[in-house]
């Protein structure tokens, strides 16, 4: 009766143990009593096939830990292992069935009683019962020995359930390697148990953020399967180039890290990272695809680990900072963090952080460039451009600020934000003009990523009740050169809102005429640099005259941006370019005058025309 209730409680422990050892001590000991033993002894086989010693109650105990030396085959212990059995033996030094177990015969034991500790799904080990006296032990020692074995298998089964809970909770599912949470718990411990900056330790720590170059193409192209197999495929890759120690993680996303201690020196560390390059560059097979990826690499060295001001989250911001670095300069590229990034950094996020207030608080001004028709310069649309009233810089052109909102997470209202205010202006104008103009919006290239754009587009257009055919997204020669699978697709779901395509900025990009040819647009604008050659430069003329040609053979419309002198515009309309924008005729204005007249007898004239002021 009080056995049965001891081995009750023993059992309820046994559910929420955090101290699995404490609780076999305890279920030993209450064997050892109730049967009159002189040892107990828990063992358990582990992952690698090993036996050892759990726990051990009893004069002179085998630490815990001990690897029992099983070679012989017919161990006692084995073969409760194997057959789940229990094995009861009078005299260990004369039983045929099993080899005389040393570690119990030096100590003295004679007679023992062994029984399986049964997990759910195989035998995890086994609970003794030993005596130094020859004695048979009986079936109610037997019964003792696995109500305690079944408390032991709870225990140890309890344990696995919360080290695979913890595993999950701090480990990459798709990798298998350690998560940002547990990547930071390593980075603080490390530092936490570094020396302070003035101790003798010369070696410092490396933090090193590693980030696939283009990999939403990998998904975009090949599915998500590709995507993970690649993502896995690095990971592994990366783990071969690594020492055992040190922690390599997957943040989320196509981002890993990397620490690295102890590093000697910067030098070190970046000899690191151009290994972890060369293991990557072969590229992965998934199927028939043979998949490349570049990556490219942030890091910060950190000598003697922890001054006050580093921290686990400053040395990863410092390794973003680094990674930005190397991904602004292409991929491919690694990046070393130094003082002159902090104070950029330090800008960007300033910058960032008063971009969010600029959104909420209606900062943002968008003013309007005419593109006139060259023959007559009636005005035939407009393109909208933004600008930033800064409380204290005032107005701001796009290039202080655009490439910091697409690198950001802006990009996505500050788009919408845009679409929807120039369509609702314009949408007032058009009341009142009497021959229809276009609106064309500037889309950053990773706004066609947005899968939400389509129904953005169409849904600011309705909304501002903008007469059909009005709108028209420019979109540059890169964004537009991915044209194939999702990009595709983004671009046929934008074509089917109504709106057109223009191509910006020919000429600048990869520039291939015969692009062209199958790209789905409805006009292109060359570049102002080609523009601003004329006459004098005969390749930009060749150029451009080449390109009204086939223009023209492909239905498109050709539009000149940039003109800024009347012999620009003079050669532009001789060689039959169709439209055209410039400070010549027009600044960028919240207003623009949508009038011909004055132009036209400014043109007339022949003279050059002063721009107007303004942004
Ligand atoms: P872009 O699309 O090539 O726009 C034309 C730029 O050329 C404008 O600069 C315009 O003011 C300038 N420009 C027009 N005529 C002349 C001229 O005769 N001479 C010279 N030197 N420049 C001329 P802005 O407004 O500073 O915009 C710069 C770029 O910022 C734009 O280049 C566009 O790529 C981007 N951008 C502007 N607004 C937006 C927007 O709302 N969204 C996005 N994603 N990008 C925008
Ligand atoms: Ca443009
Ligand atoms: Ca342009």
């Amino acid at each position: 009766m009080i056995l049965a209730e001891a081995v009750a409680e023993l059992s309820h422990k046994a559910l929420s143990a955090d101290e699995p050892e404490e609780l076999l001590r305890e279920s030993l000991q209450i064997a050892i009593d109730a049967t009159g033993a002189d040892y107990g002894t828990a063992v358990r086989r582990m992952p690698d096939g090993a036996i050892r010693v759990a726990h051990e109650v009893g004069p002179q105990p085998l630490p815990t830990g001990t690897t029992l030396p099983l070679a012989e085959e017919r161990s006692y212990v084995s073969r409760v292992l194997e057959t789940g059995r229990p094995f009861v033996s009078a005299d260990l030094r004369h039983d045929p069935r099993v080899a005389p177990p040393q570690p119990l015969l030096s100590r003295g034991i004679v007679s023992s009683l062994a029984v399986p500790v049964r997990g759910a799904e195989n035998v995890m080990g086994a609970l003794g019962l030993h005596s130094r006296h020859h004695r048979r032990f009986t079936r109610d020692d037997v019964a003792v020995a696995c109500a305690l074995a079944s408390v032991v298998a709870t225990a140890w089964e309890q344990a696995a359930q919360r080290e695979r809970l913890r595993h999950q909770a701090l480990h990459d599912p798709l990798t298998g390697l350690p998560n940002r949470t547990l990547f930071l718990d390593r980075l603080n411990q490390i530092l936490t148990r570094r020396p302070g900056s003035d101790a003798g330790d010369p070696d410092g720590v490396a933090v090193m953020l590693i980030d696939l170059d283009h990999f939403k193409e990998v998904n975009d192209h090949f599915g998500h399967a590709a995507g993970d197999h690649l993502l896995r495929a690095v990971g592994q890759r990366l783990a071969t180039v690594v020492r055992p120690h040190d922690t390599l993680a997957r943040l989320g996303g196509d981002e890993f890290a990397l620490i690295c201690e102890p590093v000697k020196d910067e030098a070190s560390a970046v000899r690191l990272a151009r290994r972890m390059q060369d293991v990557c560059r072969p590229p992965v097979d998934f199927g028939s695809n043979h998949i490349s990826v570049s990556a490219s690499y942030g890091m910060t060295w950190s000598p003697q680990g922890c001054s006050p001001g580093c921290s686990a989250e400053g040395l990863l911001g410092e390794a973003d900072a680094a990674l930005y670095r190397a991904k602004s300069a292409g991929s491919g590229q690694i990046r070393v963090f130094d003082d002159r990034m902090e104070r950029s950094t330090r800008r960007r996020r300033q910058v960032e952080a008063d971009l969010q207030v600029a959104l909420d608080r209606d900062q943002f001004r968008m003013h309007y460039q005419p593109v006139r028709r060259s023959d007559d310069l009636a005005v035939v649309g407009v393109e909208a451009l933004v600008r930033w009233q800064h409380p204290t810089k005032g107005l701001l052109l796009p290039g202080e600020f655009i490439p910091i909102v697409e690198q950001s997470g802006l990009l996505g209202d500050f788009g919408e934000w845009v679409l929807r205010m120039s369509c609702r202006e314009v949408a007032r104008w058009q009341d009142s003009t009497l021959e229809p103009l276009w609106l064309a919006v500037n889309l950053s290239p990773r706004q066609l990523n947005d899968p939400l754009l389509p129904e953005t587009v169409a849904d600011a257009q309705r909304e501002a009740g903008l007469q059909e055919g009005t709108l028209v997204l420019e979109l540059t020669e890169s964004a537009l050169m991915m044209s194939e699978g999702a990009h595709l697709d983004a671009l046929t779901l934008l074509r089917k809102t109504g709106a057109r395509l223009f191509l910006d900025d020919f000429g600048t990009g990869y520039s291939s005429l015969t692009h062209l040819t199958h790209l789905p647009i409805q006009a292109v604008k060359i570049d102002r640099s080609f523009v601003a050659g004329l006459p004098v430069n005969r390749r930009n003329a060749a150029v451009v005259s080449s390109l009204i040609t086939l223009s023209e053979e492909l239905g498109l419309t050709l539009i000149a941006e940039g003109v800024e002198t009347s012999e620009q515009l003079r050669t532009l309309r001789t060689m039959g370019c169709q439209a055209v924008q410039g400070f010549l005729l027009d600044r960028p204005a919240a207003n623009p005058d949508l009038e011909r007249s004055r132009l036209e007898r400014l043109s007339a004239s022949g003279a050059g025309v002063a721009p107007s002021a303004g942004r």
